[in-house]
């Protein structure tokens, strides 16, 4: 039997040194006494939560957020150590298997903050949970007057531990948003209810926003995984992915012939053609076609016609006679053509490619610790 990579069509390398590097560097940045969590929903923006979050504890990371309920039990299972917090909150029912595993709400209504506060006296012990407000988004969270409400509550108040006040904004990636300084006011605001409670406001763009937003600490995720944080400047973050697409067919079309679904590339000279084992179903958009490019040493390979589900086609007449050839790769995401390069040709943000991020993939994880499960 041939071995799993040399059977891939794309091969998906995930350096998790990087991803520790980028969370060192966020850390570094901060106020001093201000921390820095990780966020790892969505299987760490689907990179691996499992290999991701172990190889950040081992780097120094205490704090995690996920987003459901289902992904905390799934790091708990892979992190044994380390604080996971769920964003969503404890649906009806499911409140006892918060303890169970290990996990930590996010209490973002009035109906969740008597959940956790009802089982916390079934318990006869107070039990830990983060609170959070809006202060603009008009997302999850307690509205203000709520917040208000809860910071009056005495006997809610005796059922819970505290370790964290949030709110969330919605405009950090564009510091002039006059939404910004707004939210900060708000959430100053509605912490100082709580005196001796932590706080915490930004997620990646915030932190640059400035030590003003640091509170006492920040929640980043996409800019751990290579996602500029500030869009429009150059991007301080070191890149944690490559993705390779292996060329199945290299030919030849005469002016005139056209290329893909939809014939919407009509070729104006003779040119040549890498067919690429990659397509939409392994997650790069369909809104690719005509405007995406691959890199193969050092020379920009435009793609030319539709993306389809397994194939993408591109036109590598300006590379040597023989350097595209079947069973050689090129880069679909790495050095030349970074994860924001491919986000932008496609009309999205990176945090929408990292988390399409196909299944069909090879993935081999570099760095990080010595212990995890397959790909190391
Ligand atoms: C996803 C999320 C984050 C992380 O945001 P990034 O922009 O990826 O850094 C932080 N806080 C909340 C509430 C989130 O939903």
């Amino acid at each position: 039997m041939s071995d799993a990579a040399a059977r891939a069509g794309a091969l998906l390398t995930i350096d998790l040194d990087a991803i520790v590097a980028n969370w060192r560097l966020l850390a570094a940045r901060l106020r001093p006494g201000v921390r820095a969590a990780a966020v790892v929903k969505a299987d760490a923006y689907g990179v691996g939560a499992a290999r991701v979050a172990p190889a950040l504890y081992e780097g120094g990371c205490r704090r995690f957020f996920v987003a459901t309920l289902d992904e905390g039990i799934g790091l708990r299972a892979a992190m044994p150590e380390g604080e996971i917090i769920v964003f969503g909150g404890p649906l009806a029912d499911t409140e006892e298997d918060y303890p169970a595993h290990g996990l930590i709400p996010v209490l973002n209504t009035p109906g969740q903050v008597a959940l956790w506060a009802g089982l916390a006296r079934r318990m006869g012990r107070r039990l830990p949970a983060v609170v959070h407000f809006d202060t603009g988004l008009s997302r999850l969270g307690l509205a203000r007057d709520e917040l208000a409400a809860l910071a009056e509550d005495r006997d809610a108040l005796a059922a819970l531990d505290l370790l964290l006040v949030m709110s969330h904004l919605a405009c950090a990636d564009e510091p002039a948003h006059d939404l910004n300084p707004l939210q900060r006011r708000r959430f100053e605001a509605g912490r100082a209810l709580f005196s001796g409670v932590p706080g915490s406001l930004a997620a990646s763009s915030g932190i640059f926003l400035g030590a003003e937003w640091h509170a006492d600490w920040v929640r980043p995720g996409a800019a751990l995984y290579g996602v500029n944080p500030q869009p429009g400047a150059p991007n301080p973050m070191a890149q944690v992915l490559q993705l390779q697409g292996r060329i199945l067919q290299v030919r030849e079309i005469d002016a005139g012939e056209s290329v893909g679904y939809g014939a919407t590339h009509r070729a104006r000279a003779r040119m040549r053609l890498a067919v690429v084992a990659a397509g939409y179903a392994d997650g790069l958009p369909r809104s690719l076609s005509n405007r995406g490019c691959a890199m193969l040493g050092g020379t920009r390979l435009p793609l030319v016609g539709r993306v389809s589900m397994d194939l993408m086609v591109f036109d590598v007449t300006g590379l040597p006679e023989g350097a595209a050839r079947p069973g050689v790769f090129i880069d679909l995401i790495g050095p030349g053509v970074t994860l924001d390069d491919v986000a932008g040709a496609a009309g999205t943000i990176g945090y929408e490619i990292l988390t399409a991020l196909g299944r069909r993939y090879h993935r081999t994880y570099r760095g990080g610790t010595s212990h995890g499960g397959p790909g190391g």
